[in-house]
């Protein structure tokens, strides 16, 4: 194994040795904001009631109304003067919140970041193109100071401008870069309308995250630009990127177990579930002093894989996120997950980039219609075969939501776009209210 990081290498009893002495000096640490003095000196927990790294059962969770609740300060463990950064998550459920970091934990985020990016193949000599909103959004500077920390040269591309984009990755003969998966799939379509084939583009390597997708999602963006995408995973409020990161394996992500304690509760019992089990993943910051967070409840659905993984790293591997809890839909009572339509359409080659989950009122009646792009070499074929297409999608959707949405196809760059993370569902069912 050629590392970056000699805690790549830890065994499972170094791993939980340091986890045991660092969450120590995390509840300390906390002890030190207002938010935990409060909540700790009510139930009695000290550094010294940490035994093990089990004995973090003892500390309640952290929420994001905690995080919110607590805005803008309530959290810092240490003086004003000593913070150097401050972030924010990026509001995709509400107000955002936000996260001030000191200058050991920038560096110590930059190093985890690098490590990610090493385990890939990234390199000292490789040019870097970070395509993600710089500002407040931490794949921004998050993904930035992780390349530099390598040696890259790093292009702080920004979001957006997708011509500039595709000129710089031609100019600079870029070959790793960092693009939220739904914008790396819209790129891909913009460069073939530009009458060139994506797959000659310059990059080897595309990391890819901050939103959910899925492996077909992965596999399509391969295909179309070329090269390995490999998945990348992080929130704000545990610094960001470099949280969790695929091998070269490709199969589940490895949560950096020396920089974080990683559980899987049942998100109603708030029980732990067996490793292989789906269920909401709670983090805990175990290096960070300007803001420590103890057992964050992420909302993010995962599992952990319990089969060891073969590239030797015995961090343990998330699966692939299916959403957040709360992008659970119940229509006609049945319950759905976005991904799962997701992973429907884009296994069809017929299908384009993009699609679009409306929910609509029908009547009384929830009903959903979804939007989907077709290939402009599809697109042009006679009404009959397009309607057969709609038919198919509809089946296999059926069979895997368990009713029958309605399914509009529209021709390729015609649905809506973000700059930054995709809206993959819109409710109209309250308009006009
Ligand atoms: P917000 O929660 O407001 O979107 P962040 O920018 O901090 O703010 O985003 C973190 C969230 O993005 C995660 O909690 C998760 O829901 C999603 N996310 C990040 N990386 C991935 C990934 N690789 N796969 C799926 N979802 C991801
Ligand atoms: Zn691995």
């Amino acid at each position: 194994m050629n590392c970056y990081h000699p805690a790549e290498t830890w065994s499972r009893e170094e791993i939980e040795k340091a986890q045991t002495m660092r969450l120590k000096h995390s509840v300390q640490a906390a002890l030190a904001s207002p938010f935990y003095s409060r909540r700790f000196s009510s139930l009695g927990i000290t550094a010294e009631t940490i035994k093990s790294s089990e004995s973090i059962r003892d500390i309640p969770f952290t929420t994001k109304n905690d995080l919110r609740s607590g805005y803008p300060f309530d959290f810092l463990a240490v003086p004003k003067e000593d913070l150097v950064r401050l972030h924010a998550s990026s509001g995709t459920t509400g107000s955002p919140v936000t996260i001030c970091h000191t200058r050991a934990d920038l560096n110590a985020w930059a190093d985890l970041m690098a490590r990610c990016m090493h385990m890939v193949g990234v390199r000292k000599s490789d040019i870097f193109q970070n395509i993600a909103g710089y500002g407040l959004f931490t794949g921004g500077l998050g993904i930035h100071a992780g390349a530099e920390r390598l040696g890259c040269l790093t292009i702080p591309a920004g979001a957006g401008n997708t011509r500039r984009q595709i000129k710089l990755i031609q100019d600079m003969q870029v070959s790793v870069l960092h693009i939220i998966p739904s914008y790396a799939l819209y790129l891909g379509g913009v460069v073939r309308d530009m009458g060139l084939d994506p797959r000659e583009l310059p990059p080897r390597i595309a990391l890819i995250g901050a939103e959910p997708h899925t492996e077909e999602a992965r596999q399509r963006i391969e295909l179309l630009l070329g090269l390995k995408a490999y998945n990348s995973y992080g929130l704000s409020e545990m610094n960001g990127p470099g949280v969790a990161f695929e091998c070269l394996g490709q199969n589940g992500m490895h949560v950096w177990e020396d920089a974080y304690i990683l559980e899987i509760i049942n998100p109603k019992t708030l029980e732990p579930v067996p490793d292989g089990e789906v269920g909401e993943l709670v983090l805990t910051t175990l290096c960070r002093r300007g803001m420590p967070v103890l057992r964050y409840r992420t909302s993010d659905l995962t599992r952990v894989i319990p089969e060891p993984c073969p590239c030797g790293r015995v961090h343990r591997r998330i699966d692939r996120i299916m959403g957040r809890a709360d992008d659970m839909l119940i229509i006609k009572g049945c319950n759905f997950y976005p991904m799962q339509v997701e992973q429907i359409l884009l296994s069809f080659p017929e299908v384009g980039q993009n699609y679009l989950i409306l929910l609509e009122l029908e009547g009384d009646m929830d009903q959903v219609c979804v939007q989907v792009e077709i290939r402009e070499e599809y697109f042009v074929e006679d009404v009959r075969a397009l309607t057969k297409l709609q038919k198919r999608i509809a089946h296999r959707l059926r069979d895997e939501i368990l009713f029958t949405p309605k399914v509009e196809l529209v021709q390729a760059n015609t649905l809506p776009k973000q700059e930054g993370k995709a809206v993959r569902v819109v409710d109209r069912r309250n308009k006009g209210q």
